[in-house]
């Protein structure tokens, strides 16, 4: 057994791993920061297209590659498309935690960010009946104090840090307490592909599918190569619409095809990551 604080060995005869996850935004991911925006009907039509067209079309699509993903559904898009959130509960897939109104971690007082775990546990439960294990910060902004309260609140995992390649043991600090952490990145995410809102989202592109899979690819081969584990962000709004649908269906593809990679939810590998015991890694805030 090797020495490393991150995960090494994968179930079976796997060597590496993939997990595919969709962020279920759709309107919150905007009204978050403008909430000025809900009288924009163009604006708002353009994030509800993830919910009611990206969604069932990427069910499909999971669907024919045989695929569980895991859905990180903020609060607010529950309430807001509550058949939807039950359409993906009722084909096998993970939901998990992602805020109530997407709201961004960096600036919320300790009240603040339990009043936002509350909320959104108390909605995907209204909803769909499920508990989830599973956290991720909205724009992946987490802050140092977030680990323990996931834990308090029974979180197994949190997928919004950047520091590895593979899954770990995040330590809360209080006492021997983590939880597992499921490492992410910006070129992982359609949202620096494909998210172009006019006055909106500033510095937002849209580029071609195929550079897209392009990247993932090289990407899913490297890491898995590694024995590392591959975790793609895509958003319904974004990815949702037909010819992105085709290239992320191309990388699933790619990483079902491979016999050493593992695909799973989010939660399998949290739950294969916590029965290996790993030393728990401590992560320190820079102090000036
Ligand atoms: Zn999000």
């Amino acid at each position: 057994m090797s020495n490393s604080p991150f995960c090494t060995s994968w179930p079976a005869s796997y060597t590496a791993a993939a997990s595919f996850c969709f962020d279920l935004d759709a309107e919150s991911a905007v009204l978050a920061f403008a909430p000025e925006a809900s009288s924009r009907m163009s604006v708002m039509s353009h994030q509800s297209y993830g919910p009611l067209i990206g969604v069932p079309r990427l069910l499909a699509m999971l669907g024919r590659h045989g695929v569980k993903a895991t859905f990180f559904v903020p609060g607010y898009s529950a309430h807001r498309y509550p058949d939807i959130v039950r359409m993906i509960v009722d084909q096998g897939h993970e939901i998990a935690h992602h805020g109530y109104l997407h709201e961004p971690l960096g600036e919320a007082d300790e009240k603040m960010e339990r009043s936002y775990l509350e909320r959104g546990l108390e909605a995907l439960d209204e909803v769909a009946g499920v508990r989830p294990v599973g956290y991720r910060a909205p724009m992946w902004e987490l802050n140092y104090r977030s680990p323990a309260i996931l834990a308090e609140y029974g979180f197994l995992y949190d997928s919004s840090l950047m520091d590895g390649d593979s899954p770990y043991e995040l330590a809360t600090g209080r006492d021997a307490e983590s939880i597992i952490e499921i490492p992410i990145h910006w070129s992982l995410d359609d949202w620096e592909q494909y998210c172009y809102v006019p006055s909106l989202f500033e510095y937002g592109v849209i580029e071609s599918p195929t550079k897209t899979r392009e990247m993932w690819n090289l990407e899913l081969e490297a890491t898995t190569n590694e024995g590392g584990c591959f975790v793609l962000t895509a958003h319904p709004f974004l990815t949702g619409r037909p010819s992105r649908t085709n290239a992320l269906s191309d990388v699933i593809e790619a990483a079902v095809a491979a016999p050493h990679v593992w695909v799973a939810t989010m939660s399998e590998i949290a739950n294969h990551v916590r029965s290996l015991g790993l030393e728990r890694r401590i992560l320190v805030e820079p102090r000036l």
